[in-house]
């Protein structure tokens, strides 16, 4: 067995209340156990069973021998000037993957990962640099979000795909997480986020699930060539294509996509390439997320735009018609892009990050 399938076989996070009640049953116990481990697990997010204080003690030690809850190690935790928190997180069998929790006066959100490393490639992007692991499990996926909720004691009310991986590598994956998510741990769906290099087929299937979730495509440039070399998965699908899959996904869902665009000096921060751009997404019910470019450390090839590039390529869009946000610079000082921390751990031996081990 793979260790995304021991996982899904013996944790208890990532399960339906449905297949706890039946866990419940098997072990000789009413079905109602199943839906307060439910609750322990998903709303007050319970780690381990001790806690579980309303089941009967026998029945907690017999749990405690039966199956593990599922939590991850927290490895280590960084935090930021800004109250950004990185946390990087061991699973069951050794893989670490990294989750970021943003705090905004208004609300809380936890940038989640959907595979250990991926298999993109992207060439401006740690994780991509540093190659595929495995598929996240469901129940992986939502203990980031509790765990964030734990350590803050905050209620997470936003979670937004755009940790390490592809989210649409791991399809089936991904739909349990959002569903449980959404009904088990009480997040809305608007209140969710996919994002994806840009994969049509996946796109399409996602469509139909008919979710009021948000989708994010990382566009980065108008051009296939430019797309292409930044983004080697962009070599199967033209740009065209894409924003019509993106259009057919906003028509179907009720639902605004997003273009992320991440800028890097001289490769996609051009007005001409703001032209482009703004050409090509001219009427779709859209909205396009500037990134300035995080620097990736060592080996990194691209740099950051500086300000007044950055304000002309806005306004050429603004001017153009296009709603545009700008990603709000957060913990920065603490390696928040994506792959950053784990790849800094992985090249520079750091031992202790400010914040040190958890
Ligand atoms: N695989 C998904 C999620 C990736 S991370 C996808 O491709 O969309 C979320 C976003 O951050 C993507 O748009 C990705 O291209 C971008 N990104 C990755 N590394 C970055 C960096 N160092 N600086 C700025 N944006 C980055």
């Amino acid at each position: 067995m793979t260790a995304l399938e021991t996982f899904e076989k013996t944790a208890l996070l990532g399960q339906t209340i449905e297949d706890l009640e039946s866990f419940a049953k098997s072990l000789g116990e009413p079905a109602y156990r199943g839906r307060q481990i439910a609750d322990w697990i998903y709303r007050r997010g319970a780690a381990a069973f001790e806690e579980m204080s309303d089941l009967p003690k026998r029945f907690r030690e017999r749990l405690g021998s039966e199956a593990p809850v599922g939590t991850a190690q927290v490895a280590y935790r960084q935090t930021s000037g800004d109250g950004t928190v990185k946390f990087l997180l061991e699973l069951a069998d050794g893989e670490r993957i990294e989750t970021v929790y943003l705090p905004y006066e208004d609300r809380a959100s936890v940038c989640v990962s959907s595979q250990a490393g991926c298999p993109m490639a992207c060439d401006f992007c740690a994780t991509g640099k540093s190659g595929y692991r495995r598929n996240l499990a469901a129940g992986e996926i939502v203990d980031q979000v509790l765990c964030a909720q734990r350590f803050s004691g905050r209620r997470i009310d936003h979670v937004v795909f755009m940790g390490m991986g592809e989210p649409l590598l791991n399809l089936p994956n991904l739909l349990k997480s959002i569903r449980l998510l959404n009904r088990e741990v009480g997040i809305a769906q608007r209140q969710i986020a996919v994002s994806t290099v840009g994969l049509i087929p996946a796109i399409r299937e996602l469509a139909r699930e008919k979710l009021r979730i948000t989708l994010a495509v990382s566009l980065h440039s108008p051009e296939d060539s430019v797309r292409a070399r930044l983004m080697p998965a962009a070599k199967k699908y033209p740009v065209t294509s894409l924003v019509r899959a993106a259009a057919e996904y906003a028509e179907q869902t009720g639902r605004r996509v997003t273009y992320e665009y991440t800028l890097l000096k001289g490769i996609n921060d051009t007005p001409e390439q703001a032209r482009l751009l703004a050409r090509l997404l001219k009427g779709a019910v859209c909205a396009v997320n500037l990134i300035p470019f995080n620097p990736i450390g060592p080996g990194g090839d691209y740099a950051r735009p500086d300000g007044s590039r950055i304000a002309r390529f806005r306004l050429e869009l603004e001017e153009a018609g296009i709603a545009v946000t700008q990603r709000a610079e957060r913990g920065r000082d603490i390696a928040a892009a994506c792959g950053q921390l784990r790849r800094r751990m992985e090249t520079e031996h750091v031992s202790q990050p400010s914040d040190g081990p958890a």
